[in-house]
């Protein structure tokens, strides 16, 4: 799955930023609240974000994935809704561009292959979180969630999760995610984990992995990665 910004013409992306205004975020704010009127879309620039879901009472949450760079944020509420379905809060340092509503609502009408972009990142986005795997092995189901957490990018990217937060997203608990990192760890699949981050050094090694099962050593993030370069087949 490649980012809003990969899928779209770089001039094209370009228009958009123009468009709109810099804003920047510390970790802990929000960028967007569940409930509120979307008013505007948010594009990405630099760090991460963790979107959520409050459930019931408010005292409890859903996890619904992360995003990073090149990332569109909050089009749901403009395309279609009109109210924010999620919150949107930085991991991270975060610097994105801000478009209003109505500016982004006219550039998706002159713009109609962006609009085709948009609506298909999101039905691919919800299609993969209603099934991701819940059942099944609990060490395969952590892979599964680091593999769609780490998404769309391919090269050394940090998920920004605490090990709790990833259990969540699969229904797994903290030390069977614990167990299952310390041997993804093992075998150069994942790097230390920092505080309220795991970064992926590779994730087509980590992907392989999925695929065949213990024993596949990973990269550590080489450049020359044959994974990476040539696909996972011949290398088994
Ligand atoms: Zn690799």
């Amino acid at each position: 799955m490649d980012t809003f910004e990969d899928s779209l013409d770089p001039e094209e992306f370009g228009r958009l930023l123009r468009l709109g205004t810099e804003v920047s975020y510390r970790r802990g704010n929000q960028l967007m609240r569940h409930g509120e009127r979307g008013d505007c879309v948010m594009v990405l620039r630099s760090g991460q974000v963790r979107v959520v879901k409050p459930e019931g009472d408010g005292q409890s949450w859903k996890l619904l994935g992360v995003r990073g760079a090149g990332e569109l944020l909050g089009e749901r509420a403009v395309l279609w809704f009109g109210e924010r379905t999620a919150t949107v809060e930085a991991r991270g340092p975060v610097l994105a561009v801000k478009v209003a509503r109505g500016v982004f609502q006219d550039f998706l009408r002159e713009h109609p292959r962006s609009r085709e972009v948009c609506t298909r990142l999101l039905a691919i986005r919800t299609d993969r979180y209603e099934s991701r795997s819940l059942s099944g092995k609990p060490a395969d189901r952590v892979r599964q969630a680091l593999i769609e957490l780490a998404e769309p990018r391919g090269a050394w990217w940090e998920v920004p999760l605490t090990q709790v937060e990833i259990g969540m997203y699969v229904q797994v608990s903290k030390a069977v995610v614990q167990r299952t990192v310390r041997k993804l760890r093992g075998a150069g699949l994942v790097g230390k984990a920092g505080r309220g981050s795991l970064p992926v050094p590779c994730l087509p090694c980590l992907r392989k992995a999925q695929k065949y099962g213990q024993g596949v050593r990973g990269c550590r993030g080489d450049r020359g990665c044959a994974v990476r370069l040539h696909g996972d087949s011949e290398y088994r």
